[in-house]
């Protein structure tokens, strides 16, 4: 729910974070504590396979404002916004584009069309009552190019529209967006060293299958679906660099 105190962070030093509670995001919102005054989250309930995600938002959130005092102090708010009506349209598409969408793109099924357009108008609708001008989101060309609503294009076209659609700027970061998932990890550690990556690890969620009884290097999950082995593979590939450097 939005309170009621509006408008009470002030535009340009402030900013509001895309943030899922999986990997990703969470290196985006210690990016963003590192670089604003004010920091606010904002998560979507899409009715997602795996609710674990909702809970695992939380728990980072507590985990970094108790590892981090400096950055505690800049945490604000969070906001959960119901789409349930985003999986009755995602159902829908899936259904009627499925043999197409594995036939040709190679785009996963998990792929729901237009979600991150739905989700940064609505965060931008958040962040313009919060007197916020600019979205932090983790969208990245460099392992999902074939979301072509994670393509910086998408993203500067997407600001574009906010902005003549608030009619105030409204900008959208995106720190991950040619960044690998070794680099991301390396990112982690520039933000926040080891503990850092040891939230990542422990209390982010990546697995497509809502897995979180073993524990690998990279963290929890099955080790076997997409999610898990992009984000084994980017573990190892960084260690292997940090081992090498
Ligand atoms: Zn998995």
């Amino acid at each position: 729910m939005i309170e009621q105190d509006e408008r009470s962070l002030t535009a340009g030093k402030s900013a509001l974070v895309l943030f899922s509670g999986g990997q990703d995001s969470t290196v985006c919102l210690a990016w963003a504590l590192e670089r604003f005054e004010s920091v606010e989250t904002i998560g979507f309930d899409y009715r997602q396979r795996h609710r674990i995600e909702l809970e695992c938002r939380i728990k980072v959130r507590s985990e970094i404002a108790a590892a981090f005092p400096d950055w505690a102090g800049k945490l604000g708010e969070d906001h959960l916004l119901d789409l349930g009506v985003l999986g009755e349209v995602s159902d829908t598409a899936l259904t009627r584009e499925q043999a197409i969408v594995q036939k040709e793109s190679g785009l996963p099924s998990t792929f729901v069309p237009g979600r991150n357009l739905i989700f940064l108008s609505l965060a931008a609708a958040v962040a313009y009552r919060r007197g916020a001008g600019r979205l932090v989101a983790g969208m990245c060309e460099t392992d999902f190019s074939g979301y072509p609503d994670c393509r910086r294009d998408t993203i500067d076209a997407t600001q574009q529209a906010l902005s003549l659609g608030l009619d105030t700027a409204m900008q959208i970061d995106t720190p991950l967006m040619y960044v690998d998932k070794a680099q991301t990890w390396a990112m982690a550690d520039e933000l926040g060293g080891e503990r850092l990556a040891e939230i990542i690890r422990e209390h982010t969620h990546t697995c497509y299958l809502g897995e979180r009884d073993t524990m690998h290097e990279w963290g929890l999950g099955c080790g076997a679906c997409p999610a898990c082995e992009l984000r084994a593979a980017g573990w190892r590939r960084y260690r292997e660099g940090s081992a090498g450097a």
